[in-house]
């Protein structure tokens, strides 16, 4: 078993973090306290390639393996979570699904806009009343000829109030099993009866704009469907397998962050003569982030490499998942506890990190949905 990166990709590390340290981090403070979603950003991403590393050369990608994105995806969520949650999972989980389902016309008319950052995606499966329970989903599409009529709501949708489109999952038989009942749709922010509402004022992540979505008699033509009518459970499926490796990113990027912020504080704030880091009781806290982090990282790239090689990997995905989010509010709480009641204001970095971090432990499928996935990879379906 080799643990080593590739010469290719320590390179990138050094570079893209470095990108990241001078264009992204220093406006992480701004974009959170103004709740607002940075276009500069993306428009810096793109330029870095950053948008279309997991897609094809042909619309503009570099069909990096998912291992290469994860250190992208880390370094991104280091140095601004809402940043990355906007872009990196909001939109390329729009992208990825169609990349994976889309006919060449779909992939021409939105991924190539979205590789270059000219477009914003979304995906919205969450209704008001389920998240987690994807079989009570109410939102229907009914075929009329050669178009479906769409109604229904959904609740958090990333990117909702500044996404050009958003790739929607609704009912198109309800009667049928779950893997055939549902398709999924590309829906045009101008298309009549579709209505994103207002942002919604976040815990965290507040630079990554959220809003409910609702369609009234939205008429969807026949070739907005992505992949064949029916097939919308296996869009989801893929939708959660890449945003639980999207959130776990996430979460090692914050709990990276934590550690660092935690070894400034300790070995620079004096307290009974000497700095705080002598101590063993900080001093041991941040020994344990970064073993957080690196066994975090670990299973992150376990997760990714087993993708990469096209196997199945949605255990692996949740076990990286719930591992590396619950690691990260710790380390976030921790980093708020080093930092004394310094760590409890807006100034410090850890404040905000500590906001941040919680979504990884709720987005894309709750630690206990993860837990429950795990155990019924171990017990059966019945247990
Ligand atoms: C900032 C943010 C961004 C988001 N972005 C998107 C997005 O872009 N697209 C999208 O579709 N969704 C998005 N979501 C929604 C997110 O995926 C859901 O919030 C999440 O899946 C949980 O669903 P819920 O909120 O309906 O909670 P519920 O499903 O109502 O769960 C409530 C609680 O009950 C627990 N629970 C539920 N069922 C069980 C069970 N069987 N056993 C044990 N415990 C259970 C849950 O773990 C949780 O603790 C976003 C959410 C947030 C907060």
């Amino acid at each position: 078993m080799d643990y080593e990166l590739t010469g290719e990709q320590k390179e990138f590390r050094k570079n893209f973090r470095a990108f990241c340290e001078k264009e992204i981090a220093p406006r992480a403070g701004q974009v959170d306290s103004q709740s607002a979603f940075s276009f500069e950003n993306l428009r810096r991403l793109a330029a870095t390639g950053f948008l279309g590393m997991p897609f094809p050369e042909k619309y503009g990608g570099s069909q990096k393996p998912l291992l290469t994105c994860m250190i992208a995806w880390e370094e991104l969520a280091r140095a601004c979570p809402s940043t990355f949650l906007s872009c990196g999972i909001g939109s390329s989980l729009a992208g990825i699904l169609l990349n994976f389902f889309g006919t060449e016309d779909q992939k021409e008319k939105y991924l190539i806009g979205l590789i270059k950052g000219e477009k914003v995606g979304a995906f919205a499966l969450s209704e008001p009343h389920c998240g987690s329970d994807m079989a009570a989903l109410k939102t229907e599409g009914r075929k009329k000829r050669r178009a479906y009529r769409l109604n229904g709501a959904k609740s958090f949708v990333t990117n909702g109030p500044i996404a050009d489109f958003v790739i929607l999952i609704a009912l198109t038989d309800p009667g049928a099993p779950l893997d055939q009942k549902m398709s999924a749709f590309i829906i045009e922010k101008d298309m009549p009866g579709f209505t994103a509402g207002p942002p919604l004022e976040k815990l965290g992540a507040r630079g990554s704009p959220l809003s409910q979505i609702t369609l009234k008699d939205c008429l969807v033509p026949e070739e907005n469907l992505l992949a064949k009518e029916g097939g919308g459970y296996l869009c989801a499926a893929r939708a959660k397998e890449f945003g639980r490796l999207g959130f776990a990113a996430y979460s090692l990027g914050v709990a990276h962050a934590c550690l660092e912020e935690s070894i400034k504080y300790a070995q620079s704030r004096m307290a009974f003569g000497r700095p705080i880091a002598h101590f063993q009781e900080v001093s041991f806290k941040i020994a344990d982030m970064q073993m957080f982090v690196d066994t975090g990282r670990l299973l992150l790239y376990r997760a990714a490499w087993i993708m990469d090689q096209g196997l199945e990997a949605s255990t692996d995905n949740s076990i990286a998942k719930l591992f590396i989010s619950e690691a990260a509010t710790w380390c976030a709480a921790n980093a708020v506890q080093i930092h004394g009641g310094y760590g409890f204001l807006k100034e410090y970095k850890v404040e905000r990190l500590y906001r941040d971090a919680k979504l990884g432990e709720i987005g894309e499928g709750t630690s206990e949905m993860q837990r429950m996935a795990i155990a019924r990879s171990l017990l059966g379906e019945g247990f």
